[in-house]
């Protein structure tokens, strides 16, 4: 079947010992965990067919390039394989994703290795979902802020965002309660308001290897306008285990943009008390919790809006 392409959500590793989503496998590869041209197998039933993961080693994320699996011909899925050939079970994304606020201590270890090279380690680490074929729906796990915002991309353009849900912060609540613009709302009453706030910003690098975020859409405050700014300190990416990703994305902005680009970020927004010049501050304390895209994402927002 000519130009008919299968875009996989999961994938065993190579050595069949780890069942791993194609989120995972790019923040591993970021992580220097995982090289570009690692190899995958069919989760499907009976099914081996290799697979690759497709835009591994591209830093920026929209909904046209994302990591995904894919095969390199459609032929070699088994008959069997309910990946490649229809599904007729209940489709496994209606259950709510989870955002966890931290991530496993050992979250990022390289994938299990074969035992002929590793004979101590590789029982241990076998995953509890090692062997287990075929599609059962099961709730998306994502850590990064980044994935939830892919998501978000991909139901505002599916227009489910008012059923579609995530659980996040010990509540589940829809994608459309989830994520505010920060575009002209009253920054007083958002004080104690945990969520995906985003806008447009502006960014550039500050001298001592950090980054520097302002919105460039205010908040509103009496009868000012506040534009909230975020700082990203070189301490605390260095600390940070996707840090190549976070630096990749944000010096291509810098470069490409100008430094113009949309901010995510899940924070509440924050002002002094009794200043004689109020201001707001969103502080990210886990850098999983921010996510900075190029301006083309607007232009996907805009193409996607419920409300023309
Ligand atoms: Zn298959």
């Amino acid at each position: 079947m000519p130009g008919q392409r299968v875009s996989i959500e999961e994938a065993f590793t190579a050595h069949h010992d780890e069942r791993l989503t194609a989120e995972r496998a790019y923040e591993l590869h970021w992580a220097d965990l995982l090289p570009a041209d690692a190899r995958f197998t069919c989760v499907g039933t009976g099914c081996g067919a290799p697979l690759i993961c497709a835009c591994l080693d591209k830093p920026e994320q929209n909904l046209r390039i994302r990591p995904y699996f894919r095969s390199y011909r459609l032929e070699d899925h088994a008959a069997s394989c309910e990946v490649a050939h229809g599904r007729g079970e209940s489709k496994p994304d209606k259950r709510a994703d989870v955002f966890e606020a931290e991530r496993p201590a050992d979250h990022f270890r390289a994938p299990s290795t074969p035992a002929t090279t590793d004979p101590a380690a590789a029982p241990a680490r076998r995953v509890a979902s090692a062997g287990t074929s075929g599609l059962k729906p099961r709730a998306s796990h994502y850590y990064r802020l980044s994935s939830l915002v892919q998501k978000f991309l991909e139901h505002r353009r599916d227009k489910d965002l008012d059923t579609a849900t995530v659980e996040i912060g010990g509540e589940t609540v829809t994608y459309d309660a989830l994520f505010r613009n920060i575009f002209r709302q009253k920054a007083a009453d958002h004080l104690g308001t945990r969520a995906v706030w985003w806008g447009t910003a502006s960014l550039r690098a500050t001298k001592e290897g950090g980054y520097y975020l302002r919105f460039s859409r205010p908040f509103r405050h009496d009868d000012i306008e506040l534009r909230p700014t975020i700082t990203l300190t070189a301490k605390d990416i260095d600390a940070y285990p996707v840090r190549r990703l976070l630096r990749a994305r944000l010096d291509k902005l810098i470069a490409e943009a100008d430094g113009y680009c949309v901010v995510f970020v899940w924070a509440k927004p924050w002002m002094p008390k009794d200043a004689e010049k109020p201001f707001v501050r969103f502080y990210v304390n886990n850098l999983d919790h921010i996510d900075v895209r190029g301006p083309e994402i607007l232009e996907e927002l805009k193409n996607t809006s419920r409300r023309a």
